[in-house]
């Protein structure tokens, strides 16, 4: 792959992709906070709010495993609809069920492991597809795109929540200093883990910026994709249909 861990052959890439979520899982939400001053869970409610999912909708959440956007999603969709949550991570999917669960968010969720890259669905099954600040992780992002639009039914959407590219350099430049050098002492201090912490704010860096990504959707095959900055584009919001 073009974007991130060039020295790194893929499988390994994988594997150390792996041993961060497991280590991270159970300190997800606090590294969440951390990198985002706790703005990540509004981040999150805005993506689902403009998403345009509907009651009824069947929608596939990936990597999804904290449950953030499920528990989200559920209330939209209804009785009527379904949310499949997928990802590569068990320990993850543990986690997040686990909360849904303590929630009493259990009912029309579906939790089942499995790599972006080869979705375990039949053509034209989903209305969409949300995948929130896990796009970067997964290794073959081309793949993962137009596997993605396989399984979405004709005028379905892809939802994309992803760190990215911060417009104003002088935000920039604190935001760089931010991740660089205060994350990965947070992530030490409070969770004995500064590796983590400086593999998170590598992936963002190398992770392909608005115009990028949109022209990624657009080569796997998406149409009228259009992209949304929040927060001075620390994270962005793509959104393209399977014509
Ligand atoms: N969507 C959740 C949220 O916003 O809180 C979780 C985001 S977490 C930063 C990234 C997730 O991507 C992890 O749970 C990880 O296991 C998952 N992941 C990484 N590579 C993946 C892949 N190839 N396929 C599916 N999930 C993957």
């Amino acid at each position: 792959t073009h974007f991130g861990f060039r020295d790194v052959p893929v499988g390994e890439k994988q594997k150390l992709v792996g041993q961060v979520f497991t280590s991270v899982a159970r300190n997800y939400d606090l590294m969440n906070d951390l990198m985002s001053f706790g703005v990540h869970r509004l981040w999150k409610r805005h993506f689902v709010a403009v998403s345009g999912v509907r009651r009824g909708d069947r929608v596939l959440d990936l990597a999804g495993g904290t449950g953030d956007i499920a528990a989200l999603l559920k209330p939209v969709v209804g009785d009527e609809g379904e949310v499949v949550v997928g990802d590569i991570n068990a320990a993850m999917l543990g986690v997040g069920r686990d909360r849904l669960t303590d929630r009493g968010l259990v009912a029309g969720l579906r939790w089942a492991q499995m790599n972006a890259e080869m979705l375990p669905f039949p053509d034209n099954h989903f209305d969409a597809i949300t995948i929130a600040f896990g796009l970067r992780n997964v290794t073959d992002k081309e793949k993962a795109l137009v596997d993605m639009l396989r399984v979405l039914k004709p005028g379905g959407r892809l939802l994309v929540l992803e760190f990215s590219k911060v417009q104003s350099p002088l935000l920039s430049r604190l935001y760089d200093v931010h991740s660089f050098k205060v994350l990965p002492r947070l992530g030490k201090l409070f969770a004995n883990d500064a590796d983590s912490y400086r593999y998170l704010a590598e992936s963002i860096r190398k992770h392909p910026d608005q115009g990028l990504l949109k022209d990624m959707m657009l080569r796997a095959g998406f149409g009228h994709v259009e992209v949304r900055n929040l927060t001075n584009g620390i994270v962005a919001i793509h959104r393209g249909y399977k014509l």
